[in-house]
């Protein structure tokens, strides 16, 4: 490694927070959501960290789903998305894959394959309208499959719209909604994602599939992860690469965008949005460097950034600088940039090493 840019994993982090999820449902089933590369911080790593932890596996598709089966991973996985094609059923039936029917013509090619699988989920809209059948058409699907595969174990999952807004009256009225018809159909549920399940107890059922607080970030709109007793699993880190002193009146960055209104200590570090840091965070944005709060100053390139370090003290080329992690928590770089922290940290782009610690 030359360039001193990295991704630190703490898979104890990582364990510790799923333990957390897990406690808030421990009878039940607890799957970890590792789509998106894990959030960002490498799926085989982060899998195997929660081996004997976690009850299995959810990704969006089966490209996922493949990368844990051939990294040696046997858990159950769950591909949230579907499936998109026919030709999934046999990968399913043969690695142990459980698909999600949200459709009408996914629901077709299971009752036109002779193929008998375990287990399907099968996905209501109750409220989000992203994917789903409606109660009628869920109704009359988990019937026809259960007349062409009596033996598959049908599972009903449904996801929230505003579950990180606890008191959202969407809420309420996904709640009842899916658990009359879980109550009807006489089958498991999986509903609660990070936010329902620490927001609404309510919806902690057969199956949780948490995401976000596993990786340390707040799956709530105002709570910080500390305070929900979460550990950033993700320590972003790199070093100052150069230091410079700016006179009153002159810029930095591309356009030019931060002017120095005193004499300024600028150090450059090196990371950009090349390596998925967000051009959009804005000048102010904290910084550590020397484990000490810094402001970013003008525009992100797609390699560097500048930082304003005047009030630190002695700052030095190889300094040590924090972009996000212990101490600087990703939600808070993600409000300076307008964004949230699945897109910081799944943003993390492949130039970045992860190390696992
Ligand atoms: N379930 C589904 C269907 C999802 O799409 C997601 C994430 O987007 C999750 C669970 C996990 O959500 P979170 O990361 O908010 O816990």
């Amino acid at each position: 490694m030359f360039r001193p840019l990295k991704a630190d994993i703490n898979l104890s982090a990582l364990r510790a927070n799923f333990k957390l999820a897990k406690k808030l449902q421990p009878n039940a089933k607890t799957l970890a959501v590792m789509k998106a590369n894990a959030y960002g911080h490498g799926m085989l790593d982060c899998a195997r960290g929660l081996n004997n932890l976690a009850d299995g596996y959810a990704v969006a598709c089966m490209e996922e789903a493949l990368v844990l089966h051939n990294g040696g991973l046997k858990l159950p996985v769950v591909l949230l998305e579907g499936i998109f094609s026919p030709r999934e059923i046999a990968i399913c039936h043969k690695q142990n894959f459980i698909p999600v029917i949200h459709q009408q013509h996914q629901l077709q090619w299971f009752l036109e394959s002779d193929i008998q699988l375990e287990q399907v989920w099968f996905k209501l809209d109750s409220g989000m309208h992203r994917l789903g059948m409606s109660v009628e058409e869920l109704t009359q699907a988990s019937k026809q499959l259960k007349a062409h595969s009596p033996k598959t174990q049908q599972v009903l999952v449904s996801h929230f719209a505003c579950a990180d807004q606890p008191d959202h009256p969407l809420n309420q009225q996904q709640l009842d909604l899916v658990l009359s018809l879980a109550e009807t159909l006489g089958l498991p549920l999986s509903f609660a994602n990070s936010a329902a399940l620490i927001g609404l107890p309510d919806s902690r059922a057969s199956v949780q599939r948490p995401g976000i607080m596993m990786y340390g970030a707040s799956p709530q709109e105002n709570i910080p992860a500390s305070e929900l007793g979460l550990k950033p699993v993700m320590n972003l880190d790199s070093q100052v690469i150069a230091v410079r002193t700016l006179q009153p009146g002159e810029s930095c960055g591309y356009s030019l965008t931060w002017q120095a209104t005193q004499p300024t200590k600028l150090a450059t570090v090196a990371i950009g949005y090349g390596d998925g840091y967000p051009r959009h965070a804005k000048s102010g944005t904290p910084v550590l460097v020397n484990g000490q709060r810094a402001k970013l100053a003008g525009r992100v390139s797609m390699d560097m950034i500048t930082v304003d370090v005047t009030e630190l003290g002695a700052v030095n080329i190889g300094d040590p600088v924090r972009l996000w992690g212990e101490g600087l928590p990703v939600d808070e770089i993600a409000t300076w940039a307008d964004t949230i922290s699945y897109t910081l940290l799944t943003g993390v782009s492949p130039r970045v090493p992860r190390i696992v610690v």
